[in-house]
């Protein structure tokens, strides 16, 4: 039976992690992880959020009722003014529709279907442009409400960094109100963020064509250590009033991956149109997963909503983030001064985020795995989290060998 079922392919990151897995070379590095490990190559479990979790488990009036549909408003609240900044007009002005969401996936998927259903698409066809290349999830999440996927310019091999020009092309010749994904802050698998004047460039053209700014933020605070910095462009755009939404994870900045910890904010030009698309979200969410999981909102709810707890996160951010610039920085002085590797390294040390564009090719990043039994994707995508104190030196002179060849 079910014959006429084609047998899919496995996910290529969880197939990586796997054949590390199974490899018993001593040595063996993995830098295809997408979640933050310490210098131990250990996943980290916030000091935070162990402290929040036990004032959870003391607390005799908590109970596993169902939460509202839209989730614990007291987490949404509070994450709403963690992207969008306490004194947002948006907030103050009752316009932004915050829902909580399966972490950052589900906020894509539930911002990608309310589009779908009710974004103005016209005669249009329903398209979302993509940055060339994004996160592999997007593609999938927006074909699957029928939103065709198609890419921008994004990424510019030649320099390692932004294609700049290409972008604002994408944006000017792309027709009105079109539906353009942006990475807030850290962009995956790159690593490229435009800068602050390259942001209000874009926001300009997004004004001027009437797009529409589907944020996704999934390492606020993860990126410069700084959560405010990161949430800048987002906040930017809203100023300015750009149409927009943004998907929340508080998987890497709370090391909350398997908690599902997220929220959707739908940033709209009144209250009234806030009320109208809140409840048709309510709808499509009643449908989907009916209500959102408690643990991880209370937790984080906890963190955002007490000063105290909000600082100690704060802390544990700097660590995470520190400890990534940190391996950067010394990947980078044993490349350029140690090693006298050829070619330019400053993209190592440029780049914002888990992960680094090595801007090795496809060849190199497969003789790093076969030889050195260093995991990586074929992209030549590094998570800087895989490095550590004990396997950056092996990590570089290896990459060192593959680029003399
Ligand atoms: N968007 C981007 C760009 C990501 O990198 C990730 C995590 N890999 C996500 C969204 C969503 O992750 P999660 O569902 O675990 O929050």
């Amino acid at each position: 039976s079910w014959q006429g079922v084609p047998l899919a392919p496995p996910d290529s990151i969880f197939k990586l992690t796997a054949t590390y897995k199974a490899d018993t070379f001593p040595n063996k590095v993995n830098l295809g992880v997408g979640a933050y490990r310490d210098d131990n190559n250990k996943p980290w479990v916030l000091p935070v959020i162990k402290k929040a979790t036990k004032i959870l488990l003391n607390d005799e009036t908590l109970d596993h009722e169902y939460l509202p549909i839209t989730g614990l408003p007291e987490f949404t609240s509070a994450a709403a003014k963690l992207i969008l900044g306490s004194s947002s007009p948006a907030i103050q002005e009752n316009r932004a529709v915050s829902v909580q969401t399966i972490s950052g996936t589900g906020a894509n998927h539930l911002g990608a279907l309310f589009l779908s259903r009710f974004y103005s698409w016209g005669d249009a066809p329903k398209r979302v442009y993509l940055s060339k290349p994004t996160w592999a999830n997007h593609q999938a999440i927006f074909k699957n409400v029928g939103i065709e996927p198609v890419d921008y310019p994004y990424y510019d091999p030649k320099t390692i960094g932004l294609d700049y020009s290409g972008f604002i092309g994408a944006l000017e010749s792309a027709p009105a109100r079109s539906v353009f994904l942006l990475h807030a802050c850290a962009h995956n698998p790159t690593g490229v963020d435009p800068t602050a004047e390259q942001w209000a460039a874009i926001a300009e053209v997004f004004l001027k064509k009437n797009h529409y700014a589907f944020f996704d933020c999934a390492y606020q605070g993860f990126a410069s250590g700084d959560l405010d910095k990161d949430a800048a462009a987002v906040r930017y755009f809203v100023d300015k009033g750009v149409a927009l939404l943004v998907c929340q994870s508080f998987a890497k900045n709370a090391g909350l991956y398997g908690e599902r910890v997220g929220a959707l904010h739908l940033v709209s030009k009144t209250k009234d149109a806030a009320d109208r698309v809140k409840s048709q979200m309510s709808v499509l969410q009643r449908s989907e997963i009916s209500n959102p999981p408690s643990h991880g909102a209370r937790l984080v709810s906890l963190i955002l909503n007490d000063g105290g707890l909000f600082e100690e996160w704060k802390a544990d951010i700097r660590t995470m983030a520190g400890r990534i610039i940190d391996m950067r920085k010394e990947l980078y002085r044993l490349l350029t001064e140690e090693l006298k590797t050829p070619g330019n390294w400053d993209h190592i040390v440029n780049q914002i985020g888990m992960f680094s564009f090595t801007g090795i090719s496809e060849a190199q990043s497969k003789a790093l795995t076969e030889k050195a039994h260093i995991y990586l994707t074929t992209n030549g995508r590094i998570s800087m989290a895989g490095l550590n104190g004990s396997n950056v030196r092996y990590f570089a002179e290896n990459l060192d060998k593959v680029v003399r060849g």
